[in-house]
This record gives C-alpha cells, structure tokens and sequence, in this order.
C-alpha cells in the first residue's frame, strides 16, 4: 500500500510483499520518491519485496535517503540480504525499530504537517498498526480578493496564506486572516494487518478518515482466524464501526475466496457491510482520495 503526498512529492510504502516493484513499475509511481517505508511484522507475504525494491531505488539513482519503521529484526534482515547479495546502496537507509513507540505510545514521527504512531496488534508474531495524522491546515485562501484588491501576486500572497499581517509598498496593510477561510482539520489514515480482533486496534483507529485492516477470513471462519492470528469481515467491520472511521478498505483476502469458489469476494464485501455500510475491497491499483470523514460515493 502507497500512501501519496502531493504537497511534498513524497511515497510512503506501507509493507512490501514479493513483487511490490515489479506493480510500481506499471503503475505512475516513482521508486524515486518514496521517502518512508513502514513494515508491518516479518511475515513473508510483507517483506520479501523489500531488499529488491531497495536495490532498485539504488539503480534508479536520486534517492536521497530512506526511513525504515518495522519491527526489530528488519535491520538484519535488510543487512543480512544486502551483505549476501553483495549488493551496496547508493543512499542512505535508517532503521527505526517500533516496538517501544507502540508499547509506551509515543510518536513515532512528527514535523509541521504530519504525525505517525504506532501500536501493537495480536499476529502469531510481533506485528504493528501505523496511523498517520496530517495537522489542522490553515483556511483556504481567497485568490480573487486578493486580486481584486491589486495586491500583487508572489511571496505577498504566500504571507497572506500563512495569516500573516503584510504591508504593501503603497503602505496598504492587509492581515491574512481577512484573506483565509475557516481552518480545514487535518485527514488521517491507519494500516492495520495482519491481526486477529484487538482493542488495540479500535485505540488507534479512533475518528481516522481511513482504515486499511486486514480481513483474511470470512465470518463463518472465525474460529481459524483466531487459531491463525487473522481477522474475519466482521472483525474488521466491527474495529471499524466501534472506532467511528470515515470509511473501511479491506484487505489481504484468503485465496479460498477468489471469484469462483463458495464464498466470494462480494459476499466477503456484503458480511462487512452489514456491520459498517462504508466498506470496500482493495485491489491491485485501486486510488483512494482521503477525505473528511471519507463517503465514498
Ligand atoms: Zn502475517
Ligand atoms: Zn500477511
């Protein structure tokens, strides 16, 4: 999954399964900006793309550095496959280990427009939910007053945005705040896979405008999804339901259910919307626009 971040140009790539660069390829994504890569736990199906998605960032030139955030054993995996392969990146990577950030709930990350946490899911192995906050964006600005009023375009009207007080050469003075409409809340989205049922999950995913969680399982197959430390349809309707998120997006579907069999895809989609009507399937290239409150309609 690719969280995109148009104001800065940057991807962020959240887990990494066989195969992960060969789908860029075909998709209008650059290797050359992803900029964060968060892993969920150290199953295969999420990190065996990771090493050869690194070495091509490397062959693709211009990458300026990588942020790593998984579980601790990633950095020697990483190491470990990079060292055997004799293969050497051409920028740096950093490994931020998680475990301590979902334990005590800390921020993992945080500049002026973004904040990341994490928190501990119920997985056969140590696994990880990721939040991402963007911060309260200021209103937006009125460019047609601006320029009815002849102020003159360029870093005036980027003071004026920022709700700054400016004065003009023709000692004019405008404040910015008769300039912006009302403050936009920030959007926000959680990755939450692979888990069975968790409190955990519901804390993290309070009010997000988007949950991704897994949903392995069909409902009639609860019992295996607690043997197997997956999550049915209902278990993921129901974290979304109870955390009061905008909109539902499940994935990492069981192959038994593929098009075809007993149970299908839609019937997987319809067991979910019983409980939280907003809900649809992931599939490959699949777009979502992160909205307030996120109906997709
Ligand atoms: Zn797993
Ligand atoms: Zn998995």
């Amino acid at each position: 999954m690719t969280l995109k971040i148009p104001q800065r140009s940057e991807l962020w790539l959240f887990d990494c399964g066989e195969g992960t660069q060969h789908q860029f390829l075909r998709s209008n994504l650059k290797l050359s900006q992803i900029k964060k890569i968060f892993i969920s736990h150290m199953h295969g199906d999420h990190i065996y793309g990771l090493p050869g998605l690194l070495a091509s960032i490397g062959l693709a030139g211009c990458s300026s550095g990588i942020d790593l955030y998984g579980p601790e054993p990633l950095q020697s995996f990483i190491n470990g496959s990079l060292y055997s392969s004799s293969s050497r990146l051409s920028y740096p990577i950093k490994f931020h280990k998680v475990e301590k950030s979902a334990a005590q709930k800390e921020i993992l990350f945080e500049d002026d427009e973004l904040q990341i946490k994490c928190a501990p899911l119920i997985h056969r192995i140590p696994s990880f939910a990721y939040r991402i906050d963007q911060k309260d964006r200021t209103g937006r600005f009125n460019i047609d007053k601006a320029r009815e009023l002849n102020i003159p375009a360029g870093p005036i009207y980027s003071s004026l945005q920022k709700g700054e007080k400016v004065t003009l050469e023709d000692g004019r003075v405008f404040s910015g705040k008769d300039f912006c409409g009302p403050p936009r809340p920030g959007l926000s989205m959680v990755y939450c896979t692979d888990t069975v049922f968790t409190e955990s999950a519901i804390e993290i995913s309070r009010g997000a405008d988007l949950l991704i969680h897994e949903s392995t399982f069909a409902h009639k197959e609860s019992q295996m999804a607690y043997e197997k430390g997956h999550s049915t349809t209902t278990m993921a309707a129901q974290i979304a339901a109870e955390a009061c998120v905008g909109q539902l997006v499940l994935t990492h579907f069981s192959p038994r259910y593929a098009p075809g069999n007993e149970t299908s895809p839609n019937d997987l989609l319809n067991e979910a919307k019983a409980i939280f009507p907003n809900t649809l399937l992931a599939k490959d290239f699949l777009q979502i626009d992160i909205k307030q409150g996120c109906n997709s309609s």
